[in-house]
């Protein structure tokens, strides 16, 4: 199981997309629970994956450094907005096996959300930790400035990311012209960049695009039950007061409390009502549990995404046959399409 751990509410940075730390008061900047709960909780859990969160977790690499030499897990990671990277000390990033960077894709594109200057800090960092052996993944928040080929092409040409994964900013943002952009520029980007993605899988390369990874991965091995990534399921947080949830970010939503960390609950449903009849389900689950119940955009705001959600998903899956008959021909290996959201603390579905 996927374990987020919150180190703090706190942010050194304030993109515009989450506007920077979260209230002292609905998630405080310091731990305030007994770790020892948390190694309890976690070493009951064989199959543990542990990712730092935040907030910035490197706001707080004192408890990071606390869990890692106290807590037993089978793999460690951090979501981190790659600013601050140079506060844990190095033996400790040896030990991390995953890296999930934010980086929006080109310069431009990224520092006008990010702040100036963030994009060639962030890339450089990215570079250092691959050095380290910690495998890295870009993880983009896609706007209308976004030309999602280029912004991807242009993460994949880098050679510092292992892989490449991105958000839409819908419904978690203000509304914007979603509809119009989504089909004249995002969705004609995603058949290029699918494209692209299968003339290399021709040569026998599998690039580690995850939107396209985690959506070919449930054809083949296992369909999602619930959101792809895990929310209330196969995925809790741990918010720094000790509160167990579905999702890291719905830390004022009741809905999303499982309980603490002295006892909670996984959901027993996790597909949502809306979703049961979906032909997509087993390979989007809900999209996203969160934007499911808040809904920000209303009733026509989620149809509109939930429409590019579909129309995304017909492109990626247009392509399993073609798929099957590299496989059959040996080209690739089958195993090698296994992805499991849960070990990197992707979403799979944009
Ligand atoms: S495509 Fe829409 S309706 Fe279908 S499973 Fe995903 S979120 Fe639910
Ligand atoms: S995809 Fe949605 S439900 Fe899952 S972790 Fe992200 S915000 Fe939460």
């Amino acid at each position: 199981m996927l374990w987020l751990v919150l180190t703090t509410g706190k942010c050194n940075l304030t993109c515009d997309y989450c506007g920077g730390s979260f209230p002292k008061e609905i998630v405080p900047w310091g731990v305030k629970y007994d770790i020892n709960k948390l190694k309890v909780n976690i070493e009951r859990d064989p199959n543990a994956t542990v990712i730092f969160y935040g907030g910035e977790p490197l706001m707080n690499p004192k408890f990071i450094i606390q869990v890692m030499d106290n807590v037993r897990a089978k793999r460690w990671g951090i979501q981190t907005n790659g600013i601050a990277v140079r506060l844990l000390p190095e033996i400790y990033w040896r030990r991390m096996n995953v890296a999930l960077l934010s980086i929006d894709g080109r310069e431009e594109v990224t520092d006008k959300h990010r702040g100036k200057g963030v994009y060639k800090i962030v890339v450089k960092h990215a570079s250092y930790l691959k050095k380290l052996g910690v495998e890295t993944i870009a993880r983009m928040a896609v706007t209308q400035d976004a030309d999602i080929y280029e912004e991807v092409m242009h993460l994949l040409s880098l050679g510092v990311f292992d892989k490449v994964h991105w958000q839409l900013n819908v419904i978690w943002s203000e509304r914007w012209d979603f509809e119009r952009w989504a089909y004249s520029s995002y969705l004609p980007g995603i058949r290029r960049l699918v494209d692209y993605f299968m003339s290399e899988m021709r040569r026998g390369k599998i690039v580690k695009i995850v939107p396209f990874l985690g959506v070919i991965s449930a054809h083949f091995f296992k369909r999602y039950r619930g959101v792809a990534c895990g929310a209330g399921y196969d995925s809790v947080s741990i918010s720094t007061d000790g509160r167990v949830l579905s999702c890291p970010i719905a830390v004022r939503e009741k809905w999303a409390e499982l309980g603490t960390l002295d006892s909670f609950k996984l959901l027993e449903e996790p597909l949502p009502k809306e979703c049961r009849n979906c032909e997509f389900k087993d390979y989007c689950g809900g999209r996203c549990l969160y934007t499911i119940h808040e809904r920000y955009w209303g009733e026509e705001g989620f149809k509109v995404v939930d429409d590019v959600t579909k129309e995304y998903l017909r492109i990626v899956l247009s392509r399993v046959d073609e798929i099957k008959e590299l496989i059959k021909e040996g080209v690739i290996r089958l195993e090698d399409l296994r992805y499991d959201p849960t070990e990197d603390s992707t979403e799979v579905i944009p």
